[in-house]
């Protein structure tokens, strides 16, 4: 009589040698070749770093190319510990590798211990053409895309330099892009306000955002702030974003912005706009300066030009805004320089682009200190606004 599947399985087990998942992690740290053997989809769904992955079907073809050295110690793992088993036996007995373990238990019981797992990602067959010019470009790739579609983006202002930088990173494949806006699309912001429209006067900024937004990419969730920013929600609100983009239009903001952000260790992509003139920077928090390094107080009241309605040239928000949008890619690719310690000022009369390096305050009432030592009664200490604006005149 023939004996059954299970004897087999046994008789072969007692002929190799298994080892446990806590020494398997010891060894693979030692140099021991790890061998996922289990089918592709199952590899993809999450294997151990650094696995190599040769299928069982296909052991007796691509072993070689995958562990050419017969005396290299190979430990072969499947899901539950009886596939590797198999495989050890037929790599021992049959292709000549001297030093071959089989892990028991399995991925299973490797991940039941808490031990790391892989989970490699893939892109769609629709995200690879979507984005196939990224996935052209070496500092971006199928890497740096994933990268994008990962990352958290906060708008502060669906504004002139939200605007194009919502339509931009919303087009690069920004996952998630928060949109923090109170007001509702006026008649006037049109002239550069391009994520709105005109059948949407009236409608809130960040719904009308949000409309736009899905409607050049679908693979973006919209998260939205219809308030307006302070003390009692900053916080809370920037919490878990990987970058700010600044679009605010007024100081006191603007210092509760950094103070916060520094707080939490965001970076913030900051720029300001006024009639022909625009200035760029990326405050990276202990990294380089923070806007009160730069601007330990506010300008004169008179001159902010926060208050009122102010003139600028309609595109100027348009180049500013898709700088940041610029900038907030490569911190989250984390390719080439970003201004960080740089201050990037355009004048668009004169078509000239300055930058100046702007160093860290050893004094920085804020980034000078212990992030954990800022209380929240210190963020954002700054004269009354309504006071402020009303000096202005
Ligand atoms: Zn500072």
């Amino acid at each position: 009589m023939s004996p059954s599947g299970p004897d087999v399985i046994k008789q072969i087990r007692s002929q190799i040698d298994e080892v446990d998942p806590a020494e398997v992690q010891r060894q693979a740290a030692n140099g021991a070749v790890l061998v996922d053997v289990r089918e592709t989809e199952e590899f993809e769904a999450g294997h151990i770093p650094g696995a190599k992955h040769v299928p069982r079907g296909y052991l007796e073809s691509r072993i070689e190319t995958a562990v050419p050295d017969r005396d290299a110690h190979v430990i072969l793992y499947c899901a539950s510990g009886q596939r590797s088993a198999l495989a050890a036996h037929t790599l021992q007995e049959l292709l000549g590798y001297r030093n071959v373990e089989s892990m028991t238990g399995g991925i299973t019981l490797w991940k039941d211990r808490g031990y790391d797992v892989d989970v490699p990602r893939t892109l769609s067959r629709e995200q690879r053409e979507r984005y196939s010019r990224h996935l052209l470009v070496p500092e971006v790739g199928v890497e740096g895309q994933q990268k994008l579609l990962d990352a958290k983006v906060l708008l502060l202002g669906a504004g002139g330099l939200g605007s194009p930088a919502a339509l931009y990173l919303a087009a690069a494949g920004v996952g998630t892009l928060g949109i923090v806006d109170n007001d509702e699309v006026d008649l006037s912001n049109l002239q550069r306000q391009v994520v709105h429209t005109t059948d949407r006067i009236g409608v809130p900024k960040v719904d009308s955002a949000e409309e736009t937004v899905t409607a050049i990419n679908p693979d973006v969730k919209v998260v939205k702030y219809p308030v307006r920013l302070d003390a009692s929600n900053i916080m809370e609100t920037i919490e878990g974003y990987d970058v700010v983009v600044d679009g605010l239009d007024n100081f006191p903001t603007r210092y509760l912005l950094n103070d916060a952000s520094v707080r939490l260790r965001i970076p913030v992509v900051s720029a300001a706009i006024l009639g022909f003139d625009g200035q760029l920077s990326v405050f990276a928090p202990y990294e380089g300066p923070c806007y009160r390094c730069l601007f330990r107080e506010p300008p004169p009241a008179e001159l902010a030009p926060s208050c009122g309605a102010n003139g600028v040239l309609g595109v100027l928000p348009g180049v500013m805004g898709l700088l940041q949008a610029t900038e907030a890619i490569k911190l989250i690719i984390g390719q080439g320089d970003p201004l960080i310690g740089r201050l990037l000022l355009y004048d668009a009369l004169g078509a000239t682009f300055t930058t100046v390096k702007v160093n860290r305050d050893p004094e920085c009432p804020i980034c000078s200190r212990d992030p954990d030592s800022i209380s929240d009664e210190e963020m954002g200490v700054f004269p009354d606004y309504e006071a402020f604006c009303a000096a202005a005149g």
